[in-house]
């Protein structure tokens, strides 16, 4: 495989090569991407190829086993040893990925030759996380374009009070039904496309913070995931009337965006400052023991318009701006942790882990910018690609319209940057300024 070569990764699946953007060996241990009309039905043979032994648990909550559950426990159990486990709400509205769930799985899944998880974000990062502790593998039936998990090799769960992403054995296989995802409910479908368009930005940070700490990177993961982005990124009117061909698109750029972790052997290809602005959402719905404010992806999607929207400000400057603007602006870094109350020993242990290169950004910022905008800037849409992006899918693209107020979206902007260690753009935009010119927007009713 050379640069310019066209790459197809699935002929790369479960094999051991050199990559030709950062000459390190990659593996990706996932067998089989599968997508079909009728997989269902392909399930029993798929498995036989996958799986040793007849023991399987299908894994799925009450209205994934109504979608498909049921539908994969007939079809296996002419040849397999099936047993069902279906979740109910314990004290939400719907499941979440939280630890409470963990002890019947486990217990369900003992002495099991493999796990089938047939849902979406929450089953799917259960079924990975059981499957993982008991060394077992597992395969997803995804019910739901929606996020990229089926493909990743961490969990995110709700541990305690907080919300964690563990490193797992990624799954065996994904086997997906194009006419079962493409009924979806439609807010999950969205959420995928949206959360899709943060690989874009996500890479870029990435790209930013590698130059900055001397971190690994590798532009395979944008590369894979772009071939897929282009076959939907601007057909969001047609992904909304449910066209399997877009959908279809769609589930396999959300797949590349999982196997992108893989290569990149952590979340950074797919997960940067848009994330944060998500995270911190859903911290703060937990720490009120309140529910979720959107879909994962939804709240993503807004956290991109905020990233398009630094990034746009930031191409335009000169190494010599930047260099004025760092030395200008001094933050009070405890004063503004304070909002987390009770919980700032852990955003505060998260944010000392990037405080040597934030305090070393006047320093090596300006006399890098013009190779970051060479290597990163170039990767990102412009904003107004974005909105038109979320908007022909039909997405949220205002705090006020996942029902954030102004206050709460304020913080989030000015915020988000404390709760993970990771370098992204957020921080650079706080420590310029830029966050200031973004909340004026927010106050003006532009986002
Ligand atoms: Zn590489
Ligand atoms: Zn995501």
């Amino acid at each position: 495989m050379r640069i310019h070569d066209k790459i197809d990764i699935y002929s790369l699946l479960d094999r051991k090569f050199n990559c030709p953007f950062c000459e390190k060996e990659h593996y990706i241990p996932i067998k089989l991407i599968f997508i079909g009309k009728d997989a269902i039905s392909r399930i029993p043979y798929l498995i036989s190829t996958l799986v040793r032994g007849k023991r399987i648990l299908i894994l799925s909550d009450e209205i994934t086993y109504r979608v498909a559950g049921n539908k994969c426990e007939e079809v296996l159990r002419e040849d397999y040893q099936v047993t069902p486990l279906i979740l109910y709400p314990k004290g939400t509205k719907r499941v979440y990925a939280d630890e409470k769930y963990l002890p019947e799985i486990l217990a369900k899944a003992k002495n099991k030759d493999a796990i089938l998880t047939v849902g979406a974000g929450t089953i799917t990062d259960l079924g990975k996380y059981v499957a993982d502790s008991l060394k077992i593998p597992v395969i997803c039936f995804p019910t739901a374009p929606s996020m990229n998990a089926y493909t990743s090799g961490v969990a995110a769960l709700l541990m305690g009070r907080l919300k964690v992403t563990l490193p797992v054995q990624p799954t065996r296989a994904v086997i997906t039904d194009i006419t079962i995802i493409s009924q979806a409910p439609l807010d999950l479908i969205k959420a995928g496309f949206a959360d899709s368009l943060a690989k874009a930005f996500a890479n870029a940070d990435w790209r930013i913070s590698s130059l900055l700490t001397g971190e690994a990177f590798c532009l395979l993961p944008f590369k894979i995931a772009t071939e897929a982005e282009n076959k939907y990124i601007d057909k969001g009117d047609e992904l909304v009337q449910r066209d399997e061909r877009v959908i279809s698109s769609l589930m396999e750029g959300l797949n590349l965006g999982g196997i992108s972790m893989i290569i990149a052997g952590k979340s950074s290809p797919a997960s940067g400052g848009e994330h944060l602005i998500s995270h911190f959402l859903d911290m703060y719905a937990h720490f009120k023991g309140a529910e979720i404010f959107a879909y994962h992806g939804l709240q993503v999607g807004i956290g991109v318009i905020i990233s398009s929207l630094i990034y746009e400000k930031l191409k335009v400057l000169s190494s010599r701006e930047v260099r004025h603007l760092l030395s200008h602006r001094k933050i009070d870094y405890d004063k503004e942790m304070k909002f987390f109350g009770e919980h700032v020993p852990i955003v505060s242990k998260e944010f000392t882990k990037k405080l040597p290169v934030i305090k070393r950004l006047p320093e090596l910022l300006p006399s890098l910018w013009d190779r970051i905008k060479e290597e990163a800037f170039s990767l990102v849409y412009t904003h107004q690609q974005i909105v038109e992006f979320l908007s022909k899918a039909e997405c949220p693209l205002r705090f006020d319209d996942i029902g954030v107020n102004e206050e709460l979206a304020y913080h989030a902007i000015t915020k988000a940057r404390y709760i993970r260690g990771r370098f992204t753009i957020l921080d650079i935009a706080d420590e310029m300024g830029i966050l200031d010119e973004i909340v004026d927007k927010l106050h003006k009713g532009e986002i």
